[in-house]
């Protein structure tokens, strides 16, 4: 198994060393690794709400739609986007907004060389993550204050998921890469089209690095096929995505009976080097 990476105190900056279970640094801030093989490093002081992050819901959802492989298009993407990186399956990943850790599972299963790291705001999801047991390094903080030193990955990957540009230009080595994933303009469009009269095209969150320098876009690659979701899926996938809090009742009950849903699923991958 590949070594762990140090992780900082979220408090003082200074190197967390793992003694009995607990991390440590050396100004005596202590944060208990969970029997599940997570930290929790997100400080009290900095939550919004008793329980940040998705919902719990949202994330069981997520987890037993993406369990079915519809998604399967999508991690081989991923898989293929990373491979054709320079170190290839034997590199350093962080997945920043890891959620209950399906796309690091397929990471695991493409290599064994691959060490892999997981942060998530939501506690529940990264303890779903750590319960798959794919020995990647684990622990709830928020995207804005990565709990690593500078240059430390060689890639950071980001899957739908909130991002902090500069947080991840700080953590990629010199010469890494970011692979962030966003939607394609039709993407679920005949589920939407069951919830708004007019639906407007995706616009995905990739204007967050227009303009920023340290990036370079280096490689784009559009992931488009038809799925067929099952009719007891087709609620969990409903409420994984946005379109969740757009539906009235009515219209999540009309969708749960549906036998099946076609629908289209389109990912934008881009490949962006930090310079
Ligand atoms: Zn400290």
């Amino acid at each position: 198994m590949p070594s762990c990476l140090p992780y900082k105190c979220p408090v003082c900056e200074q190197p967390l060393t793992l003694e009995s279970k607990t991390y440590r640094c050396e100004n005596k801030h202590a944060f208990d690794a969970a029997k599940e093989g997570y930290v929790n490093l997100h400080l009290v002081q900095h939550k919004r709400s008793k329980h940040p992050g998705d919902s719990a819901e949202m994330i069981v959802s997520r987890r037993d739609f993406l369990n079915q492989g519809y998604y399967q298009a999508l991690s081989d993407g991923i898989v293929k986007c990373l491979s054709a990186l320079p170190l290839g399956l034997t590199q350093s990943v962080l997945d920043v907004g890891c959620g209950e850790g399906y796309y690091l599972q397929q990471l695991r299963g493409a290599s064994e060389g691959l060490q892999l790291t997981g942060i998530d705001l939501s506690k529940p999801a990264v303890r779903l993550a750590a319960k798959r047991k794919l020995g990647a390094q684990l622990s709830v903080i928020n995207a804005d204050a990565l709990p690593f030193f500078d240059q430390c990955f060689d890639s950071v990957l980001s899957v739908f998921a909130p991002l902090n540009v500069s947080e991840v230009a700080r953590v990629l080595k010199k010469g890494g890469h970011l692979i962030m994933v966003g939607p394609g303009e039709s993407h679920l469009s005949e589920m939407a089209a069951h919830i708004y009269d007019q639906v407007t095209p995706h616009q995905g969150n990739y204007q967050i690095l227009a303009g920023v320098e340290a990036f370079e876009l280096v490689e784009e690659l559009e992931v488009k096929q038809e799925i067929t979701v099952a009719g007891g899926d087709v609620l969990n996938l409903l409420t994984m995505t946005p379109y969740y809090w757009h539906a009235t009742e009515a219209q999540k009950e009309s969708l749960s009976k549906l036998e099946r849903l076609v629908t289209t699923v389109h990912f934008c991958l881009k490949v962006y080097r930090v310079i």
